[in-house]
């Protein structure tokens, strides 16, 4: 996948592309990064990016003719790429939308505003989606261009080796995901659920499907109103009600 980001940062993006997973996707060439300045594209002597706002008020504001001439220069290297605008005004990013950009896109194009924001009509004419990575607002893009990246180059194919595959991750299911121990068997008392150690696959399985059910129920109710519950699932949530019934009688 070509990632291409519009920024006034470009520097932040050094170390990101040089790190874990996405340096390996880098190397192995299933992700084709690159920054834009935009600065480089304003005109004049001081290269201005930025003006007061129409109507008065605190801040500044981007200047729309810098980011089309950066977007220009973008689109030239990567002809129909979706162009993303980072805002806390857009679409909320989740794991479903990371699943779908990965899945149908081979080039994006993230545009990271700065300031108080873009001007409007360069959102109008140019944005092809506003996203948001949650509701909080940043001084600038780039972390929220950052997350998208990270989110969707995981899910390339051949980008995570077998050993860290995606399919069990927190919402590729609709739940959260089951209980991780690594090794000593005992830390602080507390031992390691003694089915994990069996080496039967079929009641590890089952285990982290429970697990995974009962912390979803625990730490993120809200998944399961969305996602329903199967026969066999009901079945595992009255069983453990029955045993917290009964410590708590
Ligand atoms: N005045 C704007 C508003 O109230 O909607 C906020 C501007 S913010 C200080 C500057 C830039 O940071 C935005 O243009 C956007 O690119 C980025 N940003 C801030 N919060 C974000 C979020 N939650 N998700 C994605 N981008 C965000």
């Amino acid at each position: 996948m070509k990632v291409c980001v519009l920024t006034l940062f470009p520097e932040l993006f050094t170390p990101f592309w040089d790190h874990g997973i996405i340096r390996r996707a880098v190397q192995s060439g299933r992700l084709d990064p690159r920054t834009v300045n935009i600065r480089d594209h304003a005109e004049g002597r001081h290269k201005i990016t930025d003006d007061r706002p129409y109507g008065g008020g605190c801040g500044m504001v981007m200047k729309p003719e810098p980011l089309a001439a950066a977007l220009a220069e973008a689109k030239r290297r990567m002809p129909g790429a979706t162009t993303l605008l980072l805002s806390p005004q857009g679409r909320p990013f989740d794991q479903s939308l990371a699943e779908d950009l990965a899945g149908t896109e081979e080039a994006l194009i993230f545009v990271c505003g700065r300031y108080e924001g873009v001007d409007e009509r360069f959102i109008d004419s140019h944005a092809d989606v506003e996203l948001s990575i949650g509701d909080f607002v940043l001084t600038g893009g780039e972390l929220g261009a950052m997350v998208v990246i990270d989110a969707v180059t995981r899910l390339i194919p051949g980008v995570l080796g077998n050993e860290d595959s995606a399919g069990s991750d927190t919402f590729s299911d609709g739940l959260i995901e089951y209980a991780h121990y690594t090794r000593p068997p005992a830390f602080e008392k507390e031992a390691v659920p003694q089915v994990l150690l069996s080496g039967n696959h079929q009641a590890i399985d089952r285990w982290r499907h429970e697990s995974a059910l009962i912390r979803t129920v625990l730490k993120r109710p809200d998944l399961l109103e969305q996602r329903g519950l199967s026969n066999e699932e009901q079945e595992t949530l009255r069983k453990w009600r029955r045993i917290l019934d009964g410590l708590l009688e």
